[in-house]
């Protein structure tokens, strides 16, 4: 079936409308018709190919909602007009000790949900900048937030997720002092979330702009990155730094913040390389420095259901599809909050 997306030819060529099509479900298959789709920044790294290995064309997006159109014989799951969510996976082996763990997000097989390798045509899959999706039901999210809210759930399906897993994963609650650098996507979904798990939350930023606005989204307290005393005053005092800065800098400076045995978690994935820390920082008070990617899919429901029990959604500019390549420049400058979500209907016509 023939459907209408927007993606790019090549890497230095903007998005545009094209037409893609979209397997028939087969027996385990959920189609789903998308109502919104959040932007991703690794929606812009990939399709400008600044990470390594982008298929052309390519359509972007994994933080897909919307409602089950059809589905195949054997989904006992999901019902056609459910309200449902895709994220970044859209299949993995299903075998191995981490699918079977529920980590399909660190299965050596996941398919990511563009830019990895399909029997569909063209070979790679393509996302959610587009009217339709039909994904395996494995993969598939249940949303229980109200329709009213479905836009701006968009962006748990990657943002939400894959803050709420490392704290989980370093067991953020009450007592602990957790950091989050950087208030875009994601950086704002980790304050929201860390402030509902009930830590006491430090929001890092570059922008003098975004102060008020960071206690508003639950931080305690805000400090600009770029102020030595304000960064100093939290010296070798937090628990976990979560970091979802998506440009390369200067790691120490964060290091130096965390208690003994503290950790600071990277979850941006910037094109090139941070110049590496200073490994005494890391010694002298048995600190580590971690990665997390998203989620697996169960704990992307547990998020969905944790974000629908304390009302918590992504704060959203929503755009049409013909302001895609202006977002993009947009969330280059920082100038969104905190999330540009896409109405896919505006990709009808
Ligand atoms: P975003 O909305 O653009 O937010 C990134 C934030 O980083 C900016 O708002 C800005 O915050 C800060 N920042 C940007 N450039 C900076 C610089 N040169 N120095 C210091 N701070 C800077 O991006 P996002 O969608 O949240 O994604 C962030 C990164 O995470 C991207 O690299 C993305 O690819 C990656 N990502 C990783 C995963 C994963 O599984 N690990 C999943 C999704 C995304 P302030 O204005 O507050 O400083
Ligand atoms: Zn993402």
């Amino acid at each position: 079936m023939l459907v209408n997306a927007y993606g790019a030819h090549a890497g230095d060529q903007p998005l545009q409308p094209l037409q893609i099509t979209r397997r028939a479900p087969g027996a385990h298959d959920v189609q789903i018709d998308i109502a919104f789709c959040g932007i991703c920044h690794s929606d812009l790294h990939q399709v400008r190919a600044e990470w390594y290995g982008t298929q052309f064309p390519c359509v972007p997006g994994h933080e897909i909602v919307g409602r089950v159109a059809a589905v195949g014989a054997h989904v006992d799951g999901f019902r056609p007009g459910d309200l449902v969510g895709i994220g970044c996976i859209v299949d993995s082996c299903k075998h191995c000790a981490d699918c079977d763990d529920g980590l399909e997000n660190y299965c050596d097989g996941m398919i990511g949900t563009y830019n990895f390798p399909t029997p569909d045509a063209p070979g790679w899959t393509l996302g959610g900048y587009s009217q339709q999706i039909v994904v395996h039901e494995r993969y598939v999210l249940r949303i229980r937030h109200p329709e009213e809210q479905l836009a701006a759930v968009a962006p748990l399906l990657c943002a939400g997720i894959t803050t709420y897993s490392p704290l989980r994963h370093w067991n953020v609650g009450p007592g602990k002092k957790v950091g989050v650098v950087g208030i875009g996507g994601l950086g704002h979904m980790g304050i929201k979330l860390a402030h509902a798990l009930g830590a006491h939350v430090v929001a890092f930023t570059t922008s003098d702009s975004k102060r008020e606005a960071a206690l508003q989204l639950g931080a305690d307290e805000v400090v600009v990155s770029r102020n030595a005393e304000e960064m100093a005053a939290h010296a070798k005092s937090f628990d976990l730094i979560l970091n979802t800065v998506a440009a390369p800098h200067d790691l120490d400076a964060f290091l130096v913040l965390l208690k003994r045995d503290g950790n600071m978690t990277l979850v941006g994935a910037p094109a090139t390389p941070h110049a590496s820390p200073n490994v005494f920082n890391l010694i002298m008070k048995r600190r580590t420095l971690a990665g997390s990617m998203i989620g697996g899919i169960a704990e992307t429901q547990e998020m969905l259901d944790f974000c629908a029990e304390h009302g918590i959604v992504s704060d959203i500019e929503l755009v049409r599809a013909d302001q895609i390549n202006e977002s993009y420049e947009r969330m280059l400058k920082g100038d969104v909050k905190y999330r540009f979500v896409i109405d896919n209907a505006t990709l009808a016509g």
